[in-house]
């Protein structure tokens, strides 16, 4: 069964006007190793949890909202908050958020009568209604949001005759062009762009966000990187490394400052969220160095969408499995504008480096299958194909050994408009980017709340490189990212971590 809402009834919850406050038990474990003996002490440790239940009205800036990611987003949205529907060929489609972790999944709150009973993951925590979200942003190109969704050739021609006229009047505001730093084929496209040094570039996209914020009468304002792929910085002493260099480089207007990093600079200098879907590593240590000193939220990398998405559940389950995965090779071939930019191996060396860590935590997990030190094959191949638009192939093969030597090999075709997948995991980004600042915790040993570490681990679920707080642990599994997070909003709100184990039953 199916319930909208539920509200929680302990002696350890209570909800007041302003605020849920539960008190929790952490259940985990100690490990020691006296004597070359591993002994694990079960241990309880007492957390308090503060979540703010005042739902800002939040604004979404996309640094390339005019790309086929931000066009179908916003078109999305709106036709969402319209309730358009649209023939097809098939049906009368109607607007949904489908792929939404968020507006579209379910948490399963517990059994009535021989009944699992199932809500929507939205109902934990109160979150942005996605309708009611204002959108604007940056883009090389200034190019109308109607004019790009027809670029983008993703959503059905019915559905863009409808959108068109809440979307002409969107036009992106000037991005920071730098061709140094994405494929030689975008050149075409930057015809709206900010010129003076990257001092004045920080400042300018500050003035953005303050003047966007006042004219829409937004409370919060989130940032996400949409915009082009862009090669890898170098990362080097002296430039980029601390705070205090990056800063002074900006200064010197260096030109090893990457324009995302200039963004992501802007927006944790005024504490606003920023998050990065694309590969590159904008967050060179200087900048996660400002931002865990800001205590400003920063997110990323690389929206994970589709392969990889498989892969981390592929992995997991063959791992989990007992079966050994000993070469992976996937293909791509894609015809829009991130795939021409892709073309330049620069920025498809970014692509392959984000999408090739992806299976070592669960590689590592197995120290029956590998060696130390072991790991499969993994080959990443992406080529630009015009014809096929948004429209992605992706090809994988996976060969693995089995029982008593044999051989197993697992090929997928996977087809899908590229964007119509990105989409969604934006929303949910920003949604859980934005609740994620209202959440406070302390454990018994700390005397004062805090939040979340600024680097956010908690949307690790949606991107394909989880960016990290310096020295701890990556999780690449997709179940395991999945429940961490469902996990810590059920501790906000006093429900224990969904274990799977139903001892009512057995
Ligand atoms: P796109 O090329 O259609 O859109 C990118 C937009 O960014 C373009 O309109 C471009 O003009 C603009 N742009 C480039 N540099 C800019 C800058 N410095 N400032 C402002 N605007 C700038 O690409 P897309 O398909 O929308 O994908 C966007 C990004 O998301 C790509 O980096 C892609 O690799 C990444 N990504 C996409 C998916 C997916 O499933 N669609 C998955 C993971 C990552």
């Amino acid at each position: 069964m199916f319930i909208e809402k539920f509200k929680v009834e302990s002696p350890n919850v209570k909800y007041t006007d302003s605020e849920i406050h539960s008190v929790y038990n952490y259940e985990t474990t100690e490990l020691v190793h006296p004597n070359n003996e591993w002994i694990v002490k079960p241990k309880t440790v007492k957390y308090e949890f503060k979540t703010n239940t005042h739902v800002p009205k939040l604004g979404v800036m996309l640094v390339g909202w005019g790309g086929n990611n931000g066009s179908t987003l916003t078109g999305g949205v709106i036709a969402n908050r319209e309730g358009i529907s649209w023939a097809t060929k098939d049906k009368i489609q109607q607007a949904n958020y489908f792929g939404s972790l968020t507006q579209a999944s379910a948490i399963r709150v517990g059994s009535f009568q021989g009944e699992e009973i199932y809500a929507p993951f939205k109902s934990l925590l109160p979150m942005v209604n996605p309708d009611d979200i204002v959108f604007g942003g940056w883009d090389i190109s200034n190019m109308n949001l109607a004019d790009a969704m027809s670029r983008a050739r993703v959503f059905d021609i019915e559905l863009q005759k409808q959108l068109r006229p809440y979307m002409e009047s969107m036009v992106p505001l000037p991005g920071i062009y730098d061709p140094d730093f994405i494929a030689a084929n975008q050149g075409e496209r930057a015809n709206n762009v900010i010129k003076g040094t990257k001092k004045e570039q920080i400042q300018h996209i500050i003035k953005d966000i303050k003047e966007f914020k006042e004219a829409n009468k937004v409370d919060r304002v989130v940032v996400l990187w949409t915009a082009n792929t862009e090669r890898y910085s170098n990362v080097v002493v002296g430039l980029n490394d601390t705070m205090e260099n990056l800063l002074a480089s900006v200064d010197r207007n260096e030109s090893e400052i990457s324009p995302s990093t200039l963004f992501a600079l802007a927006c944790v200098m005024e504490n606003v969220p920023f998050i990065n879907g694309s590969p590159q590593n904008t967050f060179v240590p200087g900048l996660i160095d400002l931002a865990i000193k800001k205590n400003s939220l920063i997110g990323g990398d690389d929206f994970k969408s589709g392969q990889t998405k498989m892969k981390s559940v592929l992995v997991d389950f063959l791992v989990g499995a007992g079966i050994k995965p000993t070469s992976i090779v996937s293909y791509n071939h894609l015809g829009n504008n991130d795939g021409m930019n892709l073309s330049a191996p620069q920025t498809f060396r970014s692509k392959e480096i984000s999408k090739s860590n992806v299976v070592d935590d669960m590689v590592n997990s197995n120290g029956i299958l590998y060696e130390p030190g072991e790991h499969p094959d993994h080959v990443v191949v992406i080529k630009y194909v015009p014809y096929v638009a948004d429209s992605k192939r992706a090809m994988d093969e996976y060969t693995s050994e089995i029982f008593m030597g044999g051989r197993n090999t697992i090929v997928l075709h996977n087809t899908c408009e590229d964007s119509l997948l990105a989409a969604p995991i934006i929303l949910d980004l920003v949604l859980l980017a934005e609740l994620s600042t209202r959440i406070q915790f302390k454990n018994e040993a700390e005397g004062k709340f805090h939040s979340f570490h600024p680097v956010a681990t908690i949307l690790s679920y949606l991107t394909k490189a989880p960016l990290v707080p310096p020295g701890t642990p990556v999780v690449n599994a997709l179940s395991k990212q999945r429940a961490m997070l469902e996990n810590i909003l059920r501790a906000c709100v006093g429900l224990a971590p969904e274990n799977n184990m139903i001892l009512e039953y057995k």
